[in-house]
């Protein structure tokens, strides 16, 4: 058991005790204890360590513990540790330039949130404010956060129990692996991903869509890296029939692919951004929503209907200026394009040539699934009872994993070296090379 180590840490008895987590029955929790890290590894009190190959929630783009970064927050603290939303400080002016810098050229103003959830929740109401209009559609295959529009803008289990926001409609993405258009070529996805998105419009009433909300590259959905085509494919059917085209790059930004957004791979610029995880690394929650020009400037003379009182906290922001910076003058964003194309897009396929549990890899930088399966020949999913073990096992040698239904995803930090590529490699071959199906 990986984490009897922690059955009598007062870190893990008080959390039982007293801590009701996200998304679980709180019965059949065993959380690990982590206290402490640096780069790319993690550890308990008693001082055990784990390469961190989720980073976290996919959030950590940076690394734990960037001096940098830590030291901004500090300072910001000494200075002034809280403002007001409607104030002007210097911290938030210096993080929006940065986001905006990075942006597209139509992107001019940044709204701040306290998380991604919220940035979705925020992008969604300047859709419909824009256009008017009321409807958004997004995918299946996808999770854009835990409130009112974004989890019921969501795809996955999360939204059932969670529908009580109105004017949702959701299509299928593209994903050749588990084709819904019996597709056998990207291009032929493409396609028929688009065709039936241009009927899903077209059935709903085109003048009813506000916005189509996609992830870049579906990220918990399982890294789902768009066909050739697909999203300049969904900008052509926005302007087609004035749908504003919404990108969540709350997990797929900031570095994650290698490079500063997603999107930036696929020949499409969005109307909005919705960012957070990756700007700072989660040291501070935060987030918020790129706002391209035409739409900023609705608000110049009219009212914006929205507010949140640690809407640009100095501390995120403080996180974001030195984050940022930090990622520029380090070649971490360059990093995680390297270690994608030299380390684990060959490392990750030469695990595929071994392992017959693996049924597909896919990714780029530092954002990749393994997709396991139980046969090559039907593509029938690993259960989850071996998922279960294959987590344990890879505990057990002291590798953090991110795991979601049958997959693996690779997603270290972007500072993550060579070597620490080598030994998680080295960990997956070695226990999906044991005997799991037993
Ligand atoms: N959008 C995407 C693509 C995400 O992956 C997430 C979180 O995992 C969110 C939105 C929600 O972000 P948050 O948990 O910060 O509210």
């Amino acid at each position: 058991d990986t984490t009897s180590a922690s059955l009598n840490d007062p870190a893990y008895e008080l959390d039982r005790a007293y801590v009701f987590h996200s998304w679980s029955a709180q019965a059949a929790l065993t959380p690990l204890v982590i206290a402490g890290g640096q780069g790319s590894r993690v550890w308990d009190y008693d001082g055990r360590s784990y390469l961190d190959f989720s980073s976290q929630l996919v959030n950590v783009n940076i690394g734990h513990q960037h001096p940098a970064v830590t030291q901004a927050i500090i300072d910001q603290a000494g200075t002034l540790a809280t403002v007001a939303p409607s104030a002007a400080n210097l911290m938030r002016g210096e993080a929006a330039k940065r986001i905006v810098d990075r942006a597209p050229a139509r992107f001019n103003k940044v709204f701040f949130t306290n998380g991604g959830a919220d940035a979705i929740e925020n992008a969604i109401r300047l859709a419909r404010l824009h256009t008017g209009r009321d409807k958004v559609l997004s995918s299946y295959r996808s999770y854009h956060g835990n409130t009112g529009a974004a989890i019921v803008a969501t795809g996955d289990w999360r939204r059932i129990p969670n529908e009580f926001a109105r004017g949702h409609v959701h299509f299928f993405g593209p994903y050749l692996y588990r084709s819904e258009f019996w597709a056998t070529t990207p291009e032929q996805e493409s396609e028929r991903a688009l065709r039936h998105l241009e009927r899903v419009i077209q059935s709903e009433g085109p003048t009813t869509i506000a916005a189509v909300l996609l992830e870049s590259i579906p990220g918990t959905a399982g890294v789902l890296v768009p066909p050739p085509g697909y999203l300049a494919g969904v900008r052509a059917l926005c302007d087609r029939y004035g749908i504003l085209l919404i990108l969540d790059e709350v997990m797929a930004g900031f570095g994650r692919t290698g490079r500063w957004f997603a999107f930036e791979g696929y020949d499409v610029t969005p109307d909005l951004i919705a960012f957070a995880k990756g700007v700072n690394s989660g040291y501070v929650p935060t987030g918020g929503v790129i706002i391209s020009e035409s739409i900023a400037n609705d608000f110049e003379t009219t009212v914006f209907p929205g507010g949140l009182t640690y809407s640009g906290h100095p501390l995120a922001m403080a996180s974001i200026v030195a984050a940022l910076d930090a990622m520029e003058n380090e070649g971490i964003v360059a990093n995680a394009a390297r270690i994608g194309r030299d380390r684990l897009a060959p490392g990750l396929a030469a695990l595929q040539e071994k392992h017959q549990i693996i049924g597909e890899v896919r990714g780029e930088g530092v954002f990749w699934a393994l997709e396991l399966v139980a046969d090559q020949g039907t593509r029938a999913p690993l259960s989850g009872v071996v998922m279960g073990r294959i987590k344990t096992e890879l505990l057990a040698r002291n590798l953090l994993p991110f795991l979601a239904d049958n997959r693996i995803h690779v997603v270290p930090p972007c500072v993550v070296t060579d070597d620490e590529v080598a030994e998680a490699l080295a960990i997956y071959d070695e226990v999906l090379g044991l005997d799991l199906l037993a």
